[in-house]
């Protein structure tokens, strides 16, 4: 804790501006920074009860996925707003657009071959004009009628948070899986939380693989919602 407060320096009335002690450009946004940001602003900004849920999840899924709803996860627009002296907004994986919440978790390239891979699982189309929002929240429309809506909404927010959790690899470690390896993550992650959670028979493996989104193999009673 010494060592990140040591790193990110506080002035001005209520912190309003944030400047990185630690490095001459201020450009450099090391993890430990990044983590004191979480800890020290983004944290601040919200309520310890504040989440949305969906009960084939754990919370923690539930609670990142909130927070990038409502705009508090350490991306460089984000920081910038919050009066954090950076020389560049720039994502640091494509470096070619600013990087806000939306780009990191959907519309990066990085994310976006995610997103194909997810969608090509549920058999679902590409939805070019979909912004994450919709996604998140009205995502029950892409699926047919007859699946389970609320475990296509855990897959959603899963991939949220698998996406926002191989961005910190990449960005921190340059250590990110490949495209087709965070899919299979994703798959196997959403598999045992909805299974495990499961009041009823799920799906085997093999039929969450070939085929998620059938009703035949879903078979769990939960609450509406
Ligand atoms: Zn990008």
């Amino acid at each position: 804790m010494t060592d990140t407060i040591k790193t990110v320096s506080f002035s001005g009335s209520g912190a309003s501006k944030w400047k990185f002690s630690g490095d001459k450009s201020g450009s450099f946004v090391t993890k430990s920074m990044a983590k004191a940001i979480d800890d020290k602003l983004l944290s601040r900004e919200s309520t310890p009860s504040a989440t949305i849920k969906n009960n084939l999840v754990p919370l923690k899924v539930g609670i990142f996925v909130w927070r990038t709803l409502t705009k508090r996860i350490v991306v460089k627009e984000e920081l910038d707003r919050r009066g954090i002296d950076l020389d560049t907004l720039l994502c640091p994986i494509c470096n070619d657009v600013v990087e806000s919440v939306d780009h990191a978790i959907y519309s990066c390239k990085f994310a976006q071959g995610i997103w194909v891979g997810i969608l090509k699982w549920w058999n679902l189309p590409p939805s070019p004009s979909i912004t994450l929002e919709e996604l998140i929240k009205y995502s029950r429309s892409l699926v047919p009628v007859s699946c389970k809506k609320k475990v296509w909404q855990a897959v959603v927010w899963v991939t949220c948070y698998l996406i926002w959790k191989n961005r910190n690899l990449k960005v921190f470690k340059n250590d990110a899986w490949a495209t087709s390896r965070i899919v299979t993550e994703i798959q196997v992650k959403s598999f045992e939380w909805i299974k495990n959670r499961s009041r009823k028979s799920f799906a085997s493996w093999h039929q969450w693989l070939i085929s998620p989104s059938s009703s035949n193999i879903i078979d769990v009673n939960f609450d509406p919602g």
